[in-house]
């Protein structure tokens, strides 16, 4: 793979270990979001394919070809995969920078933070759970098994593209459940290319499928939601499209797992360390342009410190460096899509109609970066829960930032959506730490951090934010039945004679 920006290559589904075309012929082509070029042609996934993945997968869990593999070689296998990720860097990193407008040091962190699930859950794979329950009675002894639920259906967003397909394959897999993965339509490229590490490692046919599709809808994630043989869905996406696929696995009453959007709020109380602080609210707002579900999209701020918080942050926002994703220097880069930025624009629209004060960007940035989706740093002040500024996900670099003068009122503004994904505060002091990470409703929350997380660290929303959790040993019960084991000695005594 090169370590340029990739040329535009043709793509087939990977379904039961080999490569094929959708049953239509279809593709469709994708761009890549700083330029416009074409990178990539990509099969037009249909329900037929959705189909005769299932069923690929489905012979791999009913012959227990995945299942019944030792767990040191499970182990070895994985790791395999996190070590073909990570001789592949170079050539995945552009893949990724071109096909989700990432700046290339963060592509290149998404590829590594992928491998690194990999190499967790190779970890996870040797202890999947299970217990032992000694004291029913002398006679009788009962403990847990954890068995693979079946068939998992993974769908993924375009955000991370790389790194959710693994976030929830690894720990899929691990859990002994073959995967058919559905990537967003505007990054299926990455899947794509991982599905060539399953192919040249030793696994199984079938453990491992993607089938890619395009709107309208998604024929084959909605598929994957209805289809009887999928034991478990596991979706990232937005708050909408999620109670729809809910809604959808209903009738086979799957598991479901869903991490879905958020309108995550910081708080910088009256003793943070300013400097600290603004940093973080920069990287939470701003990282990947802001199209990150834990993005600190509300900052509130102690009336104290507001006014200088602002300058320091307006300041430092006016400094980042927005640029092609290809430079190694540039920090942000454009939003996914045309449409994306519309609707990120039309929000600052929203923004200034409603009464929130617009204190920095708020526009498309043209000159040379014209061709591409970008939007500058956009901050809006004196935003409150009224608003739909302080309520809707943007997904955008787009902060609303309001004022408190006590810590209740904090904390009641805060939890004034209905999300509940991810929350943080800024202190110095334990007190007011402590009390915000008991009040806050949300899934994750940050002291005097943001966006830090790990493998090992459980990700999920409360409220419309989701079900489930995905990471860490969590991830594993998503995909795991639990079956208990009552076992008699001696001999059962008659008590229905
Ligand atoms: P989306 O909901 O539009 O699409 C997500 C995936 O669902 C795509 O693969 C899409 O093709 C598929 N899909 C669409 N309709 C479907 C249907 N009816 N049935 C099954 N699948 C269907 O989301 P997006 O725009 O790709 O991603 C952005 C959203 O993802 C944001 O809301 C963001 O907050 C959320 N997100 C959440 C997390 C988290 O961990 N909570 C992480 C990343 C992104």
């Amino acid at each position: 793979m090169s370590t340029t920006t990739p040329v535009s290559a043709e793509y087939e589904l990977f379904i039961g270990g080999q490569w094929q075309p959708a049953a239509t012929g279809e593709t469709f082509e994708r761009e890549n979001p700083a330029t416009g070029e074409p990178i990539g042609r990509i099969p037009r996934g249909s329900e037929d394919d959705a189909d005769r993945a299932v069923v690929a997968a489905a012979d791999a869990h009913q012959s227990r070809a995945w299942q019944d593999v030792p767990g040191a070689r499970k182990q070895q296998l994985l790791r395999g995969i996190a070590d073909w990720l990570r001789e592949h860097v170079e050539g995945l990193t552009a893949l990724v920078s071109a096909e989700a407008g990432k700046p290339v040091a963060w592509a290149r962190f998404d590829v590594l933070f992928a491998a690194d699930y990999f190499d967790y859950y190779s970890g996870l794979v040797r202890d999947v759970g299970g217990r032992t329950i000694p004291a029913l009675r002398p006679d009788l002894f009962a403990y847990t098994l954890k068995e693979p639920a079946g068939v998992a259906g993974i769908i993924t967003p375009w955000n991370f593209p790389l790194l959710i397909a693994a976030q929830k394959t690894a720990p899929a897999l691990a859990a002994g459940c073959p995967v058919v993965l559905k990537p967003a339509p505007q990054t299926p490229l990455t899947a794509l290319e991982l599905a060539r590490a399953f192919e040249e490692l030793d696994f199984p046919r079938g453990v491992f499928n993607v089938v890619t599709d395009t709107g309208p809808g998604s024929p084959v994630g909605a598929r994957l939601c209805s289809h009887p043989a999928v034991a478990a869905v596991s979706f990232t996406g937005s708050t909408g499209t999620g109670a729809r696929v809910m809604e959808a696995c209903a009738p086979t009453m799957k598991r479901v797992a869903l991490e879905c959007g958020g309108k995550s709020p910081m708080l910088v109380h009256d003793d943070a360390d300013l400097e600290a602080a603004v940093d973080g609210a920069l990287f939470g707002i701003f990282f990947n342009t802001g199209q990150v579900c834990n993005a600190s999209s509300r900052v509130l701020l102690h009336d104290s410190i507001a006014d200088e918080f602002l300058s320091l942050f307006v300041e430092r926002a006016g400094r980042l460096r927005v640029g092609k994703p290809t430079s190694e220097d540039t920090q942000i880069g454009p939003l996914i899509s045309r449409e994306q930025m519309e609707r990120v624009l039309s929000y600052v629209e929203l923004g200034k109609a409603e009464g929130a004060e617009l204190v920095l960007g708020g526009e498309q940035i043209m000159g040379d970066l014209e061709s591409g989706y970008f939007v500058a740093p956009t901050v809006f002040d004196r935003v409150d829960e009224s608003m739909r500024l302080a309520q809707d996900e943007v997904f955008g670099p787009v902060l609303a930032v309001g004022r408190y003068h006590d810590l209740s009122e904090a904390i009641e503004r805060a939890n004034a959506t209905p999300f509940g994904l991810a929350a943080g505060v800024w202190t110095r002091s334990i007190d007011v730490a402590d009390r915000v990470t008991r009040e806050l409703n949300a899934g994750m929350v940050w002291v005097n951090e943001w966006l830090a997380m790990f493998p090992e660290t459980p990700h999920g929303g409360y409220g419309m934010s989701g079900v489930g959790r995905e990471m860490g040993p969590e991830a594993l019960h998503e995909f795991q039945e639990n079956k208990t084991v009552i076992q008699k000695t001696g001999r059962r005594e008659l008590v229905f004679a």
